[in-house]
């Protein structure tokens, strides 16, 4: 993984970590939202320093909290031992939150389009792109993100509604996959500002890689290999084309006999 930058939807699995790695450039500002007409003083909150101290206090001399043992990490899904196993020590409250990525639309990389297709395309409308992360563990792991610049909380409703039967459609797409068991659905936006919502295949029949652990699982798993990766999602193109038009790219086509149309990143 890398900060360089670049656009998260036409790289995402070289360039965007699954977890988005927040970006230490600078503090953003966390000014009210214009034309906003809830009041932003919630007075009656818990504070981020009270959250902090609260759990702070809960920590050792050493700033680390215990293991929850009796939680997921004794779970038969929890993918370490316990054996040795320790958090690390609680950092210190930041005075804010850290910068993302594309913060702003004139430094995000829609400004300039998506530009010439680097072939994880797998659909696209006049509003959305679904790509492949082209380096994963995963039988299929995809990036939904709108062309325009938006993040999750002030996507407008027309793109919101769109949003939600598009993530229905690619749900059933990746459950089409055969060597995939369950869809898992994730959005974090803590590296790149630009929305992009994560669809991760579980394995099939693998039981031990059920939950929020896969995650953890798939950076420890062998890459699975590129031509795989573009037969699996063909799948969900050609399921996403039925049901919800658009067009696919290049990994949603059936390559040519010469091999000439399967595209792929060089
Ligand atoms: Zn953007």
């Amino acid at each position: 993984m890398s900060d360089d930058g670049d656009a998260v939807p036409s790289a995402p699995g070289a360039d965007d970590p699954v977890l988005d790695e927040p970006v230490l450039d600078g503090p953003v500002p966390n000014g009210p939202v214009p034309n906003d007409p809830v009041p932003n003083d919630p007075g009656h909150a818990e504070s981020p320093e009270d959250y902090h101290a609260r759990i702070l206090a809960a920590a050792d001399a050493e700033g680390r909290l215990p293991v929850a043992v009796e939680e997921m990490p004794g779970w038969d899904i929890y993918p370490y031992e316990i054996d040795g196993l320790r958090l690390k020590p609680l950092q210190p409250l930041v005075d804010a939150e850290p910068a993302r990525r594309g913060e702003e639309a004139r430094d995000c990389w829609c400004a300039s389009g998506f530009g010439p297709d680097d072939g994880t395309t797998v659909w696209s409308n006049a509003r959305w792109r679904l790509a492949l992360a082209d380096s994963t563990g995963l039988p299929v792991q995809l990036i939904l993100s709108p062309l325009e610049h938006h993040d999750l909380p002030s996507l407008p409703s027309d793109l919101a509604a769109e949003m939600g039967q598009l993530v229905v459609s690619i749900s059933d797409a990746v459950e089409h996959v055969p060597s995939v068991g369950r869809v898992h659905v994730a959005k974090y936006g803590d590296g790149s500002a630009h929305l992009h919502l994560f669809f991760f295949g579980r394995p099939a029949r693998i039981p031990q890689f059920r939950g929020s652990p896969l995650l953890d699982w798939e950076e420890n798993l062998p890459r699975v290999p590129l031509p795989v990766l573009q037969a699996n999602a063909r799948v969900v193109a050609e399921r996403l084309l039925v049901h919800v038009g658009g067009q696919t790219g290049p990994l949603g086509r059936e390559p040519a006999p010469d091999g000439a149309g399967a595209a792929g990143p060089s």
